[in-house]
């Protein structure tokens, strides 16, 4: 049966109505004038509320430091259906929901203050891959070039893969504090993040990301806490194993060393703000994009 017609204009009105005081409570989660769990929370103690017939999948995204990819799998995790609202949880749904919510959100938070992000892993993980198709498909985010004083390998172009330099080049660059941080790796070369560019490209409002080794990731840590610190995982163990043995030239000796090494480089992951497991080189890609984007996402959605 067909609503007469003063009903039908009176019930879109209170939809379009409903729509905007939904999109009210996420710009207010957005801008964090208001916690998502708070928002849960009104939403179970009143049916009639407005928050009660938002989407799971709206308040998550209304968080900042939550894009589509992490979003998804979140919800995947705490097994709640993408069409769901929050009057419509199970009593465990709500539960989960709470305490991921009670639980990420500071963190998550930490990671909105910062563009600069530092992506480090056990060697072999595929950073360099990752790093690289980051330069290539997102022009926006400054991939630091670093310094070394080992030689350049074939096909490394000097200014875009490295900067290629002397010892003494290198040390009047530490005595002239132009590095943020700068490291020995493998025992061998040293290794240096230019500090200059990075400043000049977060005052411009771009995001930065560093492709360093763990010691490196902690000290810039150190000097700034506000970044975000990103561990790259391999999928499994079994598969760092294949990748780190490789073609099988090693010496067994030199195998053992490589698997020792790359044990001690996962024990540090706990110290890290954020894992993405290099399944798939785009998509973890995107994972940490996403984690840089939060803050344009936050001024975009500022000016809606
Ligand atoms: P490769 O010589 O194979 O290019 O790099 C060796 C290691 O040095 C990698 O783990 C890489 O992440 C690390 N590395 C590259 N640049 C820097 C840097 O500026 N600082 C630190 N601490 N490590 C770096």
């Amino acid at each position: 049966m067909k609503p007469p017609e003063v009903d039908r204009v009176a019930a879109s009105r209170a939809a379009v109505a409903a729509r905007r005081a939904r999109a009210a409570v996420k710009r207010a989660v957005t801008e964090r004038r208001l916690s998502a769990v708070s928002v849960l929370d009104t939403a179970l103690s009143s049916t009639e509320s407005v928050e009660a017939t938002m989407r799971v999948r709206d308040l998550l995204m209304s968080i900042p430091g939550l894009g589509p990819v992490r979003v998804d799998r979140v919800m995947e995790r705490l097994g709640i259906a993408s069409s769901k609202r929050l009057s419509g949880l199970g009593v465990h749904q709500q539960q989960r929901l709470r305490e991921f919510l009670l639980k990420r959100a500071p963190q998550v938070e930490r990671a909105a203050q910062s563009r600069l992000v530092v992506l480090a892993g056990p060697t072999a993980v595929g950073k360099g891959t990752v790093s690289t198709y980051i330069r290539e498909n997102y022009p926006d985010v400054l991939l630091s070039v670093s310094a070394t004083t080992r030689a350049p390998r074939p096909g490394e172009v000097d200014g875009v893969s490295y900067y290629f330099i002397d010892d003494a080049e290198f040390d009047r660059m530490i005595d002239e504090g132009e590095f943020l941080e700068w490291a020995v790796v493998h025992n061998k070369s040293r290794y240096g993040t230019p500090r200059g560019p990075i400043d000049a490209a977060l005052a411009s409002g771009r995001s930065v990301l560093l492709e360093i080794d763990i010691q490196g990731a902690r000290l810039v840590k150190a000097a700034m806490p506000e970044a975000t610190l990103v561990f790259l995982l391999p999928p499994t163990w079994e598969e760092l194993v294949r990748r780190l043995i490789g073609r099988g030239t090693e010496t067994l000796e030199e195998q053992e060393r490589r698997l020792t090494t790359a044990r001690v480089e996962l024990a540090a992951q706990d110290e890290f703000d954020h894992r993405v497991v290099n399944r798939d080189v785009q998509a973890a890609a995107a994972e940490v994009v996403e984690l840089m984007q939060i803050q344009k996402a936050i001024d975009l959605r500022g000016k809606e």
